[in-house]
């Protein structure tokens, strides 16, 4: 396979020149996605017993596939939440498959792990959490709250035999990402939503919802899930009173700032985070707004003990990694996954090449844009403000408009390749969501986009 043929160094080049003009242009064509059945007509079979070659399949790829795809860091897609990987983290993706490391343990991973760990110390740093705690990058958010919950749920465990036969059980509020609900159901744990207003969760409401449990619930309380920046409307919970309340109750805090994350370093709003620090631990993904390429997540703890206790993997073909001789961090001992990516690497690249300051810079634009956006919505009479912006996004009302409306809305600016926006409910009426990331969006992008409106 490593002998050099023409085709080989064909495909190289096309690789390398299609990633160059790519990384280069700052508003990539919008692709579409297409029905299944059209894009086997076009491109046919293209795994076949001799293979249809690097050029040809390099051409499919670039002429057809990738039109039928979304480019996520479009500064007109403020659709979910986007992203905007720098171009030095994108190279430096390209470097990590290249170098073919494994990320899992010290032996094989160590200046790789390096890479990340010092990363890995900045994002820590971020939060405020006591020294000694740290964290690993895991493939996104809801990878990270799935290792975290585990480990809260395996610290509950030990603390009493009875734990070991109780269904686990958290409180979370419903601006929660679906990811909680849907990992408590991979740890067959029970969710409960604490009643909380606009998506916001104070120490008053969930020291309400842990008194209304029954004796038998409480005992079966593991942890509490707080959000650091709701994906729906950048809300972030009352983190000071909500680590009172579970510290004073002996619960378990997790932190979901898997959005969010980014904003601890954007100096303007760190002080909506106050108590954090508190967390036992902490989801943030850098594929949202650290500017990591897919796929980066990362779960902090802040006693990175409980952890290993809940996640170390023993097997006789392993043990030998973990011998003295290779002592160092290994990440597989810290979340759900074994063999991985070294995919923090991309973001020390990045922060390396660029330093922490313009981090924060290009965080605290994407906030800026929120603002701005939240000021021309309040000055146009079509529009009716929702609510404040919080964080980088802003939700508002066009009058009059119906569900449909919106609806047709996103999918005709999508079909033009102009935009991609979409609408979300908010108290059970259905309103426009910006959400901001990529720094190079204009303020004439959002003119055009709030033109397309009236
Ligand atoms: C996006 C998001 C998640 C899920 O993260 P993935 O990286 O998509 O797995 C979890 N929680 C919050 C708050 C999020 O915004």
């Amino acid at each position: 396979m490593h002998t050099i043929d023409m085709d080989l160094v064909e495909m190289t080049l096309d690789v390398m020149k299609y990633t160059i003009d790519r990384i280069s242009n700052v508003t990539p064509e919008m692709g579409a996605p297409k029905r299944e059945e059209d894009l086997f007509r076009i491109v046919g079979q293209t795994i076949t017993p001799e293979g249809i070659g690097g050029e040809a399949a390099f051409q499919l790829f670039r002429d057809v596939l990738v039109k039928a795809t979304v480019p996520i860091d479009h500064p007109r897609h403020l659709a979910f939440v986007p992203a905007a990987p720098t171009r030095a983290a994108i190279m430096f993706d390209l470097v990590t498959s290249a170098s073919s490391i494994h990320g899992a343990y010290w032996m094989e991973g160590a200046g790789g792990i390096f890479c990340e760990n010092q990363a890995m110390k900045w994002l820590v740093s971020l939060t405020g959490l006591p020294q000694d705690s740290f964290g690993v990058f895991t493939s996104g958010g809801t990878a990270a709250n799935l290792s975290a919950l585990v480990t809260a749920r395996e610290e509950w465990r030990s603390r009493n035999t009875e734990n070991e036969d109780l269904k686990a059980l958290l409180i979370t509020s419903s601006g929660a990402h679906s990811s909680i609900k849907a990992m408590a159901k991979v740890m067959d744990a029970e969710v409960m939503l604490a009643d909380c207003d606009d998506e916001h969760l104070t120490g008053l409401e969930l020291q309400e919802a842990v008194n209304k449990l029954s004796k038998q619930d409480r005992k079966r309380l593991f942890a509490v899930v707080a959000t650091g920046g709701t994906t729906n409307a950048g809300i972030i919970d009352e983190l000071d009173t909500i680590a009172d309340v579970c510290g004073k109750e002996n619960i378990w805090l997790h932190v979901d700032c898997a959005y969010g994350g980014g904003a601890l370093a954007a100096l303007s709003v760190r002080h909506l985070f106050n108590g954090i620090e508190r967390a036992d631990s902490i989801t943030i993904d850098p594929h949202k707004w650290l500017f990591s390429p897919y796929d980066c997540g990362a779960v902090i703890y802040k006693d990175m003990e409980l952890a290993k206790n809940a996640h170390s993997q023993k097997g006789a073909y392993l043990e030998i990694f973990k011998d003295e001789g290779a002592h160092g961090f290994n990440p597989a001992d810290y979340q759900i996954q074994l063999t991985r990516r070294v995919r923090g690497m991309p973001l020390w690249f990045s922060l390396a090449m660029h330093g922490t300051n313009k981090y924060r810079k290009a965080i605290e634009r994407g906030i800026e844009l929120a603002k701005i956006a939240e000021k021309k919505v309040k000055e146009d009479e079509h529009f009716e403000l929702v609510r404040p912006s919080s964080l980088s996004v802003v939700l508002f009302k066009r009058k009059g408009w119906t569900p449909e409306m919106y609806r047709d809305w996103t999918y005709k600016n999508h079909r033009e390749g102009f935009a991609l926006v979409t609408p979300t409910i908010w108290n059970g009426e259905t309103v426009v969501r910006f959400c901001f990331i990529n720094p190079d969006t204009t303020e004439k992008d959002i003119d055009m986009i709030l033109d397309t409106l009236k």
